[in-house]
């Protein structure tokens, strides 16, 4: 039997579910019918009650379907490669109920296993620590870094770049609070972190100014940063990385010249980075990053006599959401760097120009992602294509909010407004195209 726990519970197809390695070899009718299913989650098994309730929404929808077709029943079966063999790029290992009312419906059941049992081998699923600052989610993304800066001819070979002009210098003197300043570098090589993030408030608590400049070479107060930056200085210490980037606190607010040339270099500033960190799980600087995820209680069922798979009691989502991913600057400096380390809602994304890796365990290849770092993706075809999929402002201000953008580019431009109606969208992206920070890919691609 596949279930562990309250077995005493189980009605009676529950109770004749074989561990989930003979699944794996047939698709299974477990359930006579919907109502036979239903009825027995309303009643307390514990198996149906985790399925119905997890799915909830899904199950109601299809329960309309199902009056058209009464009596079809439901069956459990394993949603990946067989023999089961560590899945190949982009796809997925799951449980799925398949119901066949006139039409087939699958209802998708993400899992993970436990890495220290034999299945582990074959099933790269993981649990999502709550903390994305635990030890386990660190090493994590240790390792991500390392196989990228090791094994990937596409990106970045080093991991020393020129420092930016500006840059917070991070000294670990204390334990919980770091010392912080800001230094300003003409030759300098060294690893830096930039930060990806939604300012939501204007003017920032702590920005640099013409008048505050000696100041904040002096000493930066980390307990007066808004915590998002507070959150990024925490993860390049983890990192061991000395150096991190915030336009903020690296761009001279207002002094527009340095604002100028510092804007023209911000292809190189991302470019070179030793990584990027997006906050897409917040909408303004005051908020934590690195706030706790949600983990609902797993179910576990035995694989075999050896080993565990648990139902994770939702899908992670894979598409980082949140007011940041919405934002066109946002995504301009999702394409800039080579690795992009995403906190997400759900999870960890970390992207490079080879792959897209999931703190889940799934594993996305990259062809979307690296073509938009190459000269074509700079077409106005491409980018309406990119953007509409997976933005859900309207296209035409996408495009003037990244226009503009706190980065003031804007005033770059000559003859584009910011509110741009749609007949406008291809003049103003020809426009935006002849930005410097993309006008030499652009030459590159002719
Ligand atoms: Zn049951
Ligand atoms: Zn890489």
């Amino acid at each position: 039997m596949a279930v562990v726990e309250d077995r005493d519970k189980l009605c009676s197809p529950c109770s004749r579910i074989p561990p989930i390695k003979d699944i794996i070899l047939g698709s299974d009718e477990m359930w006579g019918s919907f109502q036979e299913f239903k009825s027995s989650a309303l009643n307390g098994c514990p198996l149906c009650s985790y399925l119905y309730n997890e799915k909830r929404k899904e199950w109601d929808s299809l329960e309309v379907e199902k009056s058209l077709y009464p009596g079809e029943p439901i069956s459990l079966q394993w949603n990946g490669p067989l023999p089961v063999r560590p899945p190949p790029v982009n796809e997925e290992q799951s449980l799925i109920l398949e119901c066949t009312w006139g039409f087939q419906y699958n209802i998708d059941y993400s899992i993970y296993v436990d890495a220290d049992e034999p299945i582990s081998k074959t099933v790269p699923f993981r649990k999502i620590d709550p903390d994305p600052m635990s030890d386990q989610v660190i090493a994590k993304v240790n390792g991500w870094i390392a196989s990228c800066s090791r094994g990937h001819s596409f990106c970045h070979p080093t991991e020393d770049a020129l420092l930016p002009r500006f840059v917070i210098e991070i000294h670990d003197s204390d334990e919980t609070k770091p010392s912080l300043r800001l230094v300003e570098n003409g030759t300098k090589m060294a690893r830096y972190i930039t930060l990806s993030y939604v300012w939501g408030i204007r003017p920032q608590p702590v920005q640099l100014m013409r008048e505050n400049m000696a100041q904040l070479k002096e000493s930066i107060d980390y307990d007066k940063l808004p915590s998002t930056i507070q959150d990024a200085i925490r993860v390049a210490r983890r990192l061991g990385v000395q150096y991190v980037w915030v336009d903020a606190l690296c761009i001279v607010q207002d002094d527009d010249d340095i604002k100028k040339q510092q804007i023209g270099q911000m292809q190189n500033i991302y470019g070179s980075s030793y990584m990027t960190i997006q906050a897409a799980n917040v909408a303004t600087v005051k908020e934590s990053f690195l706030k706790l995820r949600n983990s609902p209680k797993p179910f576990k069922l035995r694989y075999d006599d050896s080993s565990h798979v648990y139902l994770r009691g939702y899908t992670p989502d894979r598409m980082p959401g949140g007011s940041a991913r919405q934002r066109a600057w946002v995504f301009q400096e999702s394409i800039l760097p080579n690795r992009l380390l995403v906190y997400g809602e759900h999870q960890l994304v970390f992207q490079c120009r080879e792959g897209i890796q999931y703190e889940c365990g799934f594993r996305a290849n990259q062809v979307k992602y690296r073509s938009p770092a190459t000269p074509s993706f700079l077409r106005p075809g491409n980018w309406l294509n990119y953007l509409g999929k997976r933005l859900i402002q309207p296209f035409p201000l996408l495009i003037a909010d990244w226009i503009s953008s706190r980065h003031g580019i804007l005033p770059l431009m000559t003859g584009i407004q910011p509110e741009c109606s749609p007949s406008q969208v291809t003049d103003c992206l020809q426009s935006a195209a002849s930005l410097s920070v993309f006008k030499r890919k652009l030459e590159d691609d002719t």
